[in-house]
Order: structure tokens, then sequence, then C-alpha cells
């Protein structure tokens, strides 16, 4: 049997089905698209749901692909079986209402034994317990003796996820030989060890189950299969696990290198290896997908897989930072197949690098604590953590749950799962509480509660703003109420209003609505639980009660401020993809009327050049003139004509896509009608706000005016207290820098010749010890820098020589010695000589050999500290053999 590689099967299998008249799609992104019943792609079948429900007619009614897919339910299994990562790749091919079982069977048949060559005698096909119809195109059409074919239960062979489309399934499995087997006497096709392992799975949707055991057949039967390459590739090359076909393999062989161990050297490090290349394998796609570490939904995932990927580094003594190297080998090994990987390189190798610094910088503080607690478990005979340490652990430490559960586990003990998320949502309820505290009338506070849920307001403000409404509710800070007067702060709810409330990043409207007996000042609009807007504010003449017929006022110049800088973040987050790469995507953004603020992944900080860049290409779209086209229409529409999602929203089946030449976005916001109303664009900064976040704040119209405005008047102010002109001030300041620079020079000069001149003449304080010559002087005045000098000058005097120069300066003293080679090799130190003196002049110091310098406060210590100078050096010398 030729022993294929994984990227030639992986080939193979497309060509195949190709040849079969099917359409091969590329892999579809992990991250599942309008689709949340799924936090990552698990199969090849996940992302074409809507060509099996029929919900969008499907390009053509035969697909193949390759698909990656991340398992985090197999996380548990990674290591520990033959055959399970959390990431593999899954060959499937899809029939959408066109062939079904005996093609499909076929095909899998031939593919299996013809194309790549696998031994028939070999693989096991199984089927339901009822499919009699599989069972038979097996026997008769594909020529399989009876008893090879296995029939299994519900559980195995039939697909089925609550009520809609399911049907049974056919596998077939693959027989490793008897070494692997877990030699039970019953151990054959479908037990769980690693012998028999299931290579491609068959499933036939062809009933629509109503959730009670009750099928109808379906009108338009399905086939869709999936086949793990790895696995694929383990039967193929007849190796030992996924860990040992050739790309994984040499990610292996490369972790083995960097941990200095042996693979199957039966240390019990074997799990630990595995576990590293799987989940690397995983987060290199995860990150490639955009995916970023954080604290929830799939973040969360790819966090928990980066910082176990880590641990078990660590384990296997991984000194340093090591998960980018490895990603490396990933993306050679797999970039043939998965080009975007080779594109995002070093983004990956970034947010790898990042999230395992800020890994290591918790692991080891977390787990000396860890292994605190557990001594006193162990001390206690307890076995299992207390929900409280386990929070502690989480909470102060950052140590995530599942890697305490992990480490205990390997060590027999348990934590109490119940007592941690009782602490959590203790903290989550103080979390939520606070919020409330300090958002008085936001969205959430409590006296909306009490608002009849039957009331609804409905939004106008795209298209006017003003209109006439009737008031259907108030409420003042603390509780609903019937009226509200003259001097009263509160909210005021109307049957319809043209006031945008705050949402999608967009700040909410202000503006005023009057009545026939009162006028309200509107200072923020929110929205309310159950499709409610509130306007809040005061009111400043008059009284408003429930019922009023009101006048609603946007205030026109705020809001075409605020549509400036929303329309203004579409442009930004185009023209970053641009300068900066795909990889960029919206992490949040928020506008109001003074500025905009627009949040993206992205590593390093931009260059001044690349933030030119990016400002130059949104303010050539401003010069343009853009029409800005805003259409309602379905989401699957929207995403075929290029729409971005927006970060974390959901949208029900219309969404609003808002285009302004090439940017097109899904926005329930407000916009200008052109793009040419933003007049002009002006970046202000540029920040990090977290790992790979970064943030832009930046200006629009009158905001850009006002921000030049400002500079213009501090430039004006500059240039006159410079005497100069805004034109000159520049060569102005750099004359004055020159004539400081100049000046600097020569007052260290004149410090230094004044230094000279206060120690005088030197040579009657230079006396031999031993045949080391020290000069021991004091003098007045010299600061650190000086005494060096002076230092320095005294040294080519001297022949051999020690010196010493103590200098009373602002009431502080400073000591200075220097030792040259001779002196040295007679046994002078310099260092040791200041240490033992400097405490005389209440100080402490020391150094080198050759110089040493010291602070002190005690000026009156002076003397004695040259006297015993003397001292010192003489037992220096005197002790040196
Ligand atoms: P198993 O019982 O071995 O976990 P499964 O029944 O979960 O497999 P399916 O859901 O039928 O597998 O997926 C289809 C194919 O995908 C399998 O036949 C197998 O080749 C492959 N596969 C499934 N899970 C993994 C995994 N964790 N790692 C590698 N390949 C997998
Ligand atoms: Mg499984």
């Amino acid at each position: 049997m030729k022993k294929y590689g994984v990227n030639e099967l992986r080939k193979m299998f497309l060509e195949y089905f190709e040849g079969k008249d099917h359409l091969v799609l590329n892999s579809a992104s992990l991250v599942p698209h309008n689709d949340n019943s799924l936090l990552l792609i698990n199969s090849g079948m996940a992302p074409l749901k809507p060509y099996f429900t029929g919900q969008v007619v499907p390009p053509k009614k035969r697909a193949a692909s390759c698909q990656k897919c991340i398992r985090t339910t197999d996380v548990e299994n990674v290591g520990k079986t033959d055959r399970h990562g959390t990431f593999f790749e899954m060959l499937g091919n899809f029939s959408f209402g066109d062939y079904f079982k005996k093609e499909s069977l076929a095909w899998t048949w031939e593919f299996l034994t013809q194309i790549v060559g696998i031994d028939a005698k070999r693989l096991y096909p199984s089927v339901y317990l009822e499919d009699d119809e599989a069972f038979a195109i097996w026997e008769h059409e594909i020529g399989i003796a009876p008893e090879r074919i296995y029939r299994f239960g519900k559980e195995d062979n039939f697909w089925e996820h609550g009520s809609g489309p399911c049907g049974p399934c056919s596998e077939v499995y693959f027989d490793r030989g008897e070494k692997y087997g877990c030699g039970s006497p019953d151990c054959t096709v479908g037990c769980d060890c690693d012998r028999y392992v299931e290579v491609w799975n068959n499933v036939f949707t062809q009933f629509d189950g109503d959730g009670k055991g009750n099928y109808t057949e379906l009108e338009q039967k399905n086939i869709d299969t999936g086949m793990g390459l790895e696995r694929l590739a383990l039967a193929v090359q007849d190796v030992a696990s996924i860990f040992d076909i050739d790309t994984v393999r040499a990610l292996r062989e490369k972790i083995c290198t960097l941990a200095d161990k042996e693979y199957g050297a039966e240390d019990g490090q074997d799990i630990s290896i595995r576990i590293v290349t799987d989940h690397i394998r995983s987060a290199t796609f995860m990150i490639s997908d955009g995916i970023m570490p954080t604290n929830e939904g799939r973040g969360y995932v790819l966090r928990r897989i980066i910082r176990r990927a880590a641990r078990h580094g660590r384990l296997l003594g991984i000194a340093g930072i090591f998960l980018a190297k490895l990603s490396d080998a990933v993306i050679e090994g797999s970039k043939g197949g998965y080009p975007e990987l080779f594109e995002k390189k070093d983004f990956i190798f970034n947010v790898l690098n990042q999230e395992e610094m800020k890994f290591n910088n918790t692991i080891d503080q977390g787990l000396a604590i860890l292994g605190e607690m557990e001594e006193k478990m162990a001390q206690d005979g307890v076995k299992t953590l207390s929900g409280e340490q386990a929070f502690k652990l989480y909470d102060t430490f950052g140590f995530p749950i599942d890697l305490t559960v992990e480490i205990l586990e390997e060590k027999g003990y348990c934590v109490d799962m119940d007592g941690f998320s009782a602490f959590m949502n203790e903290q989550k309820d103080k979390a939520r509480k606070a919020r409330k505290g300090t958002n008085y009338m936001g969205a959430d506070a409590t006296v909306y509660e009490a608002l009849d849920p039957a009331l609804r307001s409905v939004f106008v403000g795209y298209e006017k703003l003003d209109c006439r409404s009737d008031i259907i509710a108030l409420t003042t800070e603390s509780e609903v109420t019937e009226a509200l007067t003259d001097g009263q702060t509160g909210t005021i709810i109307t049957a319809s209003t043209p006031f945008y409330a705050t949402g999608g990043g967009q700040n909410g409207d202000y503006g005023m609505i009057k009545s026939a007996e009162g006028e309200f000042a509107v200072k923020d609009t929110i929205k309310i639980a159950g499709d409610k807007i509130g306007h809040l504010g005061k009111v400043t003449k008059g009284m408003f009660k429930a019922g009023d017929a009101a006048e609603l006022l946007v205030n026109h110049n705020s809001r075409y401020d605020i549509c400036k800088n929303h329309s203004a973040t579409h442009l930004l987050q185009k023209a970053l993809r641009t300068v900066l790469g795909t990889h960029v995507e919206q992490a949040g953004s928020y506008v109001d009327k003074e500025r905009l603020r627009f949040d993206f992944s992205h590593f390093a900080a931009m260059t001044a050049d690349e933030i030119a860049r990016a400002e130059q290409l949104v303010n050539e779209k401003v010069a343009e003139n853009i029409e800005v086209v805003i259409t309602e229409m379905s989401l699957d529409a929207a995403r075929s004509a290029g729409a971005m999602a927006l970060f974390g929203e959901k949208y029900g089946d219309s969404v609003r896509v808002v285009k302004m030449g090439d940017s097109v976005e899904l926005c329930g916001g407000t916009h200008v009608g052109n793009t040419g109303a933003i007049t002009a664009f002006k970046i202000i900064s540029e920040t990090g706000i977290a790992a790979g976040v970064r943030r832009i704040e930046a200006l629009t119209g009158r905001g850009v005016f006002e921000h030049y405005a400002s500079i213009e008047r501090i430039l004006n102010e500059v240039a006159a207290s410079l005497k100069s002109t805004p034109l000159s001030v520049k060569d102005k300041a750099e004359a004055l820098l020159n004539e400081l620079k100049q000046l600097k020079s020569e007052n260290e000069s004149l410090k230094s010749k004044a230094a000279k001149d206060a120690l005088g003449d030197v040579g009657d304080h230079v006396i031999d010890i031993e045949g080391v010559k020290l000069l021991a002087v004091k003098v007045d005045g010299v600061d650190m820098n000086g005494l060096r000098d002076l230092g320095d000058q005294q040294k080519a005097k001297l022949i051999t020589g020690v010196i010493l120069i103590i200098s009373a300066a602002d009431g502080k003293v400073n000591l200075m010695a220097m030792a040259d080679e001779t002196a040295q090799a007679k046994g002078a130190h310099a260092g040791n000589l200041i240490k033992a003196i400097a405490p005389l002049v209440g100080g402490g110091g020391g150094g080198r050999p050759g110089m040493a310098q010291a602070g002190g406060k005690n000026t009156a210590g002076i003397e004695a500290a040259l006297k015993e100078a003397e001292k010192v050096l003489r037992e220096q010398v005197g002790s040196f053999v």
C-alpha cells in the first residue's frame, strides 16, 4: 500500500469527488456564520446547514469539501486515545436531494480500497439496526460478506438533533490489528478501545422527526458524510495514532526536540506531548480565523487551549515562551491547504506570544498557591477543594477553573464546583448591582421595571428629526409617575419618537420635547426593555402628564455631528483593513457628537505612516462625495452583498445595510446622506486597550476645525512668547536650543574649573602607603560628576595610586574613590574602601575595584573618613600577598 501524505490525501479526496461531478467547496471559517447554535464549526456539514434545510438553494446539488473542525467535546480524549484531536480536518461529500445511499456507499468503498488502496480485509462497515436498505447495498452491491457488516443502535448509528431532518448512518471502521486491542474477549468492531477506528461516517438524512420518535420520510433526501483526514492518513500510513501521520509527526518531533524528550519513552509524558501537538494546531487555526483569547465564548475556548498547551509544555520541561515556535511548524505543514495561515503568520505568533506571556506571569503564582492548598488538603485528609478556594485562585490569580480542576484531578482530588459557581454568581450579582447603582437612569435602572409591559414606542428618526406623538408614560428618578413638574428630572416615553436611543455604539439624541403646557430638555435617549424608548432630561417650563400631546424636536446640529462621526467610523474600518490587513475586525465602537472611537483587533501599535495612510484613505472617500445607500434586506442577501457583521450583535431576519462605496456594513445607526457631509477626518490618538486590541479616536467636520483652531492658538501663543511669528517659530526654537546647549557646555567647564580651584595644590596631600600613593582630600561644593572629572585629572598626576575625594555640597556628602591598575595589583580596592568609610559620613555605597562612589548626610564626619581611608588602604595593601 502506498503511504500517501496528508496533503496528498486531501487532494485525492477532493479530486475524486470532483470527478463524480461534485462542486469542491473551500473550508469555511471555524467561526460559524449566522448560526448561534454552534460556538465553533465541528463538522463538514455544519457550514452547509442552510443547503440541507432548504433555506438557501445550493450552487450545485453535489458538493465536497475538506473542512477544518474543532471539537471541544473531545478535549478530554486528546492524548489518551490514538484517534482524537480537538482540531482535525473533515473530508466530506454531500448530496442535497440528489444521489443517495447506493452511490454514496459505493464511492466510499471505492475511494478507500481502490483510490488510496487500504486493504479491504481490514475494513468493516456498520449500519443502523433497522436500515436493511444500507445493509443490502453493502452486501449485494458492494459485495461484503454479511458477517463483516455490523448493525448498531441509535446511539451509534442514527443522527438526530431534537426535531427536524434526521436519519440513519453507516460507518466504516479500520482494524489496526490485535496489538491495539483492549484484550477483552468481546473486543470487536464498535468497541470503545483503539483497535477498530471509525474512519468514515455516511449520514442519510431521510426522515423528518418530531422529536418524540415519530418519523416521516422526507421528500428531499440528503447525504452528508464525514471522514477525518487524520484518521484516513492513520489507516493509509498504517501508523500508531493520528500523532504519527506525516504532518502531525513533524510537529510532534519539534516538540520533543524543544523538550529534549523522546516520544514513546514510557515515562508517562506522551500524553503531554500529544496534548501540546494537538492544541497548538487548534490554536493556530482558531487565531487565523480571527478568534482572540478572551473570557467568554469561543475566545475562552481558545484561551483554555493555549493555556493547556503552555502548561503541558512546562510539564515537559520546555523553558520560556515556545508556542509560536511550534505554530510555525503547523503553518509549514498546512499552508498548502490553508494559505491564510501563512498570510496571518505574524499575527498568529503575536497572539500566542502575548497570551503565553500573560499566562506565564500568573501560572507560577497560581501553582504555588494551589500547591499550598493541596498540602493543606493532604494534612486534613480532605479530597475536595472548597468552592471558595477555587474561586480565590480564579479571582485573585486569574487561574482558570478548568485548569485547577485538571491539575487536582491528576492528583486524585476534586473541586466543589457548585460552591465555585455560587461564588461566581455572587460576584456577578455584585457587579450588576454596582452597575445599577452608578448608572442612575441608565437602561437597566430598576424604575423602568414598574412600567406597563404592554407599552411600546416606535422610532421614526431615520426619516425625520421632529414629530408629534402622545406621552404614554413618565417616571421620576425613582418611580413611575402621572406627571413631571417644573424643575423635575425624569423620563418621558412617547408612542413614537424621532430621538435615536443609545445603541449599536451610537450615543442617543439630544433635543427638546414641547407640549401645550411645558418644555422638557432631553439630555439623553435610551432603550428600555420591552421596545420602549425613554427620553431622559429635565422639565424646564410648566408640566407634563400622561396622555399629553407632545412635539418632539431632535437637536439638528448634534444629530448631524453624530451622523458624521458614525459614517466616518465605517470608512475608517474599511481603511484600516486596507492599510493593516483583513485581520482587522471591529471590537467595539462609540460615536457621539464630539468624536468617534473605534476599537479593532491588531497587534502592534500603528506607525505614524500607517495612521497617516488610514486618515488619507478616509479623507479621499469624503472628498469623493459618495452617496450613502441604506437598504433593508435579508441577512443572507446582506452577506452576499459583502456586509461585515458588527461585533456581538444579533439581528432578526431583515437587516439594515449601510453602503458607502466599497464599505458595506450591517448597522442600525444614523448616517449622513453623502460622505462629503463628513467634510474632514482627523485621527487624534491610537492606543492599545487590551492584548491585541487597538483604539483609534478621531474627529470629523466641526471637530476637526476646532482641533486645528486650538493647535493654531497654541502655536500663536508660543510664537508670541518666543517673540517670533508662527511661520518662523521653528527656526527661532532651534536657535534657542542651540544657545542653550552652548550655555550648558560652558557651565560644565566652569564647574570643572571651579572644582579644580577648590582642590588647589594637592601635592602635599599625597602619602605613600607601602608603595601605593594615596591622595585623600576634601573639597567644597563639587557634585558627583565634578568629583569624577577631578579624579580623572589627578589620576594622570600620580604614578601608582588611589584617589579619594570627599566633597560637601548643599549639606550633603559625595564620596568618590579610584584605584588604578597598579594599585589594584597591590591589593587596593576602591569599592571596599568606600564601603568601609561611607558610614562615617552617614552613608552607604560601594562599587568596583577601580571606581566607586557613595553619598552621605553627615558633613561632620568627613575628616574622620579621610583618616580612616589611610587605615583601610594600609590593611588592603598590607594583607595582600
Ligand atoms: P468517535 O466515536 O471516534 O469520536 P464520532 O462518532 O464522534 O467519532 P463523527 O461525528 O461521525 O465521529 O465524525 C465523522 C468523522 O470525523 C469520524 O468518522 C472521524 O473520522 C472524524 N472525527 C470525529 N471526531 C474526531 C476527532 N476528535 N479527531 C479526529 N477525527 C475525528
Ligand atoms: Mg466523537
